[in-house]
Formats: C-alpha cells, sequence, structure tokens
C-alpha cells in the first residue's frame, strides 16, 4: 500500500491530477502501481501488451483485465495526450504537427527507408540552443516533452501509417540533453520487449554538445547511436553559428566525445552542415580531419536546408564532394546525408514549434 501512496503522491508532484500519462510509466512504475493496489506485476506486462501490440487507447477494451481494475486504470491514468492536428505528405516522407495538452505544439518527420520506417522527434516545445543557422530554435523553449509526449509521437505516426516505426531519432524541434531524464526515460521505455521494442541500435541521439550530458550518458545502460553537431572544424567558426561553443568549446566537446567512445565502445556520428563561404573550405576539410584523427567516429555531412529566416546558403554539389574527397583522403570515414523533406519544410533545422 505504500507504494501505491507513493505512486500516487509522485502523480500529483508532477501536476496529473487527472491521472498520468500511461505511455510515460517504464515498466517497474507500471509493476508498482499494481502491487501497491494489491494486484499481481503481471499486470503491467498485460497492459503494456494492450497499449504497444494490440494498440487500444481505452481502458475498456483491454478485455483480459478484469472490470475493477479497469475502473482503477481509469481514474489513476490516462492515454491519449497528444492530438495529430496535420499531415503533410511527401513521396517519402511525411511531417505531422502535433497539440499537446496545453495546445502548445510540436512535429515529429516520418522517413521511409529502404531498411524501414524512421521518425525524427521532438524533444521540447521550442529550444534554447540558438543555432544561428536552425529554423527550429527560433521560438525559445517553452517547457521540457514528458516521456510520455515523447513515445505518443511514434504511437501517433504507426496509426496514421499503418507501419511499424523501426527507427527512432531524436533530431525533431529541442535538444535532447537539455531534457535529459525525460528523454534517458523515454529511451528506456521504448526500447522494452513488450513495449514499442525498438532496438537501442536503432536509435540516434543528437545533441548540439551539452559536455557534461555526454559524460553522464556514457555511464547510461543501453547504448543508443550518439550525434554530435559539430559543423565547424575551430573554435573561431564555431562560435559564430553556435553559442554553445562559448560554453563548451570544441576542445572540451571531443575530449568527452574520447571518453564517452572508451567508456562505451560506441562509434560517434559528427554531424557537419556544409554553409556556403561559411565553414565549406577546403582548409575546413583539412582541419576537420586533422581534428577527427585517431576518434573512432564517422562523419555525416549533411545539405544545408535553406531556411527562410537566415542568411546562410547550402554549399554547391562540387563544393560538397570536394569536402568528402577530403576527409575520405584522410581516412575519415564520411557519408553524405540523403536529403529529405525538403518541399514540405520537413527536413533538419526546418520544424517549428509555432505552427505557422
Ligand atoms: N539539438 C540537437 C537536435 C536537433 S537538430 C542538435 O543540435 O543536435 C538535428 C540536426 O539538424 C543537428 O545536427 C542540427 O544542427 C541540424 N540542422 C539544424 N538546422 C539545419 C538545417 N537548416 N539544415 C540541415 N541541418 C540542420
Amino acid at each position: 500500500m505504500i507504494i501505491g501512496l507513493c505512486f500516487i503522491s509522485n502523480l500529483a508532484g508532477m501536476g496529473l491530477k487527472m491521472g498520468k500519462h500511461i505511455y510515460g510509466c517504464a515498466i517497474n512504475e507500471l509493476e508498482e502501481y499494481f502491487l501497491g493496489i494489491n494486484e499481481k506485476k503481471y499486470r503491467a506486462i498485460q497492459t503494456y501488451e494492450w497499449l504497444y501490440q494490440k494498440k487500444v487507447f481505452s481502458f475498456d477494451e483491454m478485455t483480459n483485465i478484469k472490470h475493477d481494475l479497469r475502473e482503477a486504470l481509469k481514474k489513476d491514468f490516462k492515454i491519449k495526450t497528444i492530438n495529430l492536428i496535420r499531415v503533410q505528405k511527401g513521396s517519402d516522407v511525411a511531417k505531422y504537427l502535433y497539440e499537446l495538452k496545453d495546445k502548445n505544439t510540436i512535429e515529429a518527420v516520418l522517413m521511409k527507408h529502404s531498411y524501414g520506417n524512421s521518425l525524427c522527434i521532438s524533444t521540447q516545445v521550442g529550444c534554447n540552443i540558438g543555432c544561428l543557422f536552425c529554423e527550429s530554435g527560433r521560438l525559445k523553449k517553452v517547457r521540457n516533452l514528458l516521456p510520455g509526449e515523447m513515445v505518443e509521437q511514434i504511437i501517433m505516426a504507426e496509426e496514421e501509417v499503418h507501419e511499424k516505426i523501426s527507427h527512432v531519432v531524436l533530431m525533431g524541434i529541442g535538444e535532447p540533453f537539455d531534457n535529459y531524464e525525460n528523454v534517458v526515460k523515454f529511451l528506456k521505455i521504448i526500447n522494452h520487449h513488450k513495449s514499442l521494442n525498438i532496438g537501442t541500435r536503432h536509435i540516434t541521439l543528437s545533441t548540439a554538445g551539452v559536455v557534461p550530458r555526454i559524460n553522464d550518458f556514457a555511464n547510461e545502460e543501453g547504448q543508443v547511436n550518439l550525434a554530435i553537431s559539430l559543423h565547424a572544424p575551430n573554435n573561431e567558426i564555431r562560435n559564430k553559428i553556435m553559442p554553445i561553443n562559448k560554453s563548451y568549446n570544441i576542445e572540451k566537446l571531443l575530449e568527452a566525445c574520447k571518453n564517452y567512445i572508451k567508456r562505451t565502445n560506441r562509434r560517434i556520428t559528427f554531424e557537419y552542415i556544409l554553409l556556403d563561404g561559411i565553414n565549406d573550405s577546403d582548409d575546413c576539410a583539412v582541419e576537420l580531419s586533422k581534428r577527427l584523427k585517431g576518434i573512432n567516429c564517422y562523419v555525416n555531412l549533411i545539405p544545408y536546408n535553406e531556411a527562410s529566416n537566415t542568411v546562410f546558403k547550402k554549399s554547391g554539389k562540387a563544393v560538397i564532394l570536394r569536402f568528402y574527397d577530403i576527409l575520405k583522403k584522410n581516412k575519415i570515414n564520411v557519408t553524405i546525408r540523403k536529403e529529405f523533406g525538403g518541399q514540405i519544410d520537413a527536413a533538419c533545422g526546418q520544424l517549428r514549434a509555432d505552427n505557422r
């Protein structure tokens, strides 16, 4: 009983007087809940199966759970908290606009690859990182998304597309490492074999480089792919386009990355947007190669998606290829990111939380 009471008081602490968001519950929390109301632990797995495999949106449909218990669940939990209010479709891409309970809006993008469906989700309403080239940061952070609100972006997308989402990337609106606890919990929930069962190797988290959180993340269980928004070979350029570099400069960032690789034995991806005349010269490519020499990583070169409010321009195709060649020649693993979603403003850095 005591466990149950703690649980309920936690709910109140989270400001969810109307019941806790069930998609935000890790399996152990649901087990504690059931034990707390003198029920068997296995009810948690049953509930997960209804939510994630049979995909029901009401407790009444959970027919192998007895009536009294369904009533208790109805009282203590809510299932759906976000609404899909707009879908825009391109050939291999769809952009979803979701409205949250408090009427804030966020976006997610579905990309159809040969290997499966990948969903790019948002982690915050707005963003405080302030990268000069990025549209998503125009609205300052309003609040962090809760774990269940991140899970629900996937659930709603699966419902809309009638297919499984096999891969998740945390590259939508927000800085995942500015919402660390909620993001880590979200990853644990979607990775559970009775929930969405999305393998850690199918999940990529991208950070602008919040060094202390990279260090924390190295100590978490179940490593997902880590991508770092580097975008410059030196502090001079990075300071100009990413204000976060003034808090955590390239030396500190790469040190944290090396520690991360050492600790986890995982390779890191460095994202590098090519911006015309800013960071795309041959010298930049050589300098970047030197910086990354000996680090177990690969570089993902990103053709810039031009945003309406920035002065930045995309590098030409030939420049991108030359940059790529220089990295290759210097034995850096490098790929050029496939461009997705430009025609519906669904590409990286084009997502907005302010629902024009
Ligand atoms: N805050 C995190 C995740 C969100 S951005 C981060 O900074 O990594 C996801 C990726 O898209 C980042 O690498 C970001 O720098 C990149 N991006 C932002 N604006 C872009 C644009 N207009 N074109 C291409 N990539 C962009």
